[in-house]
């Protein structure tokens, strides 16, 4: 498993992490470090944990315990916008864009928090989502739900983040969009160096990219490792059930 200590070099250090809904465990006890531009995939059976973990790290469910350190800072109790301000975006299951604003009006809702160098900002986004270019005043709804997608990760990089957290981003895509995405988010960690933690059911679709494979189970980490993915026979037979109680 990988040290919760924090090092000078890390970008997420997340230690005990304990959280869960009405007095319901659902993480129990998270130690996981992340390294400046690592790309890494969270996998893991329904009702793991895998969305509790993200939102708990994007300041959106505060944790019972433990302690989040990111570029140094503890960000636990810090509100979600707190967080977003200091480079941590979450792209949520779902797409959630504005589908009444524009697909500019969307962009610009996700720099409110770094208004200055906008148009800037603006074109290197689209230059990695070169589908919205000629799109930016089509209303959100109306676009296709890959473009959604897009719409919703572009919108998040409008935040300048370090650490982009996605949520199942292939959900109901089709095959040629799914790897449309992976292949911009490749392309987004080599040019910028953004880290990224991705929660996905399918480790195919991201096999080539990943290079550290998370698993969750039933709220505690039960592999971190670098190399081949998980088998998704295993995630679909369904993994031995952990014993009750904290992870280590
Ligand atoms: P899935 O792949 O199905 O989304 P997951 O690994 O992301 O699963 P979570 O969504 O984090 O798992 O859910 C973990 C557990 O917490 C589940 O038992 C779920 O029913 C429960 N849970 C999630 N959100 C809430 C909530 N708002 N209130 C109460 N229980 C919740």
């Amino acid at each position: 498993m990988a040290s919760a200590v924090p090092t000078a070099s890390a970008l997420l250090c997340c230690e005990g992490i304990e959280a869960g809904y009405g007095g319901k465990p659902v993480l129990r006890g998270i130690d996981l470090t992340l390294e400046a531009g690592e790309w890494a995939v969270l996998a893991g059976e329904n009702g793991a944990g895998k969305t509790t973990l993200l939102k708990v790290l994007a300041g959106l469910h505060r944790p019972t315990r433990g302690h989040i350190w990111f570029q140094g800072e503890d960000l636990v109790g810090l509100p979600a916008p707190a967080v977003v301000k200091r480079g941590l975006a979450l792209v949520p299951e779902g797409r959630w864009i504005f589908p009444r604003l524009t697909v500019l009006e969307n962009l610009k809702m996700g720099a409110y928090l770094h208004p200055r160098g906008f148009s800037d900002r603006l074109e290197v986004v689209l230059d990695l989502f070169a589908p919205l270019k000629p799109r930016l005043s089509v209303l959100g709804g109306r676009l296709s739900g890959g473009e959604q997608q897009m719409l919703a990760i572009a919108r998040a990089l409008l935040g300048r983040p370090s650490l982009l957290l996605l949520d199942e981003p292939s959900l109901g895509l089709a095959a040629d969009m799914r790897a449309a995405i992976y292949e911009t988010l490749a392309e987004l960690n080599r040019r910028e160096a953004v880290a990224i933690l991705v929660v996905e059911q399918d480790p195919e679709g991201v096999a080539q990219k990943a290079r550290r494979w998370l698993m969750l189970q039933d709220g505690c980490l039960s592999r971190d490792g670098r190399g081949a993915p998980p088998d998704p026979d295993q995630l679909a037979k369904g993994l031995p059930e952990r014993p009750p109680g904290a992870c280590r």
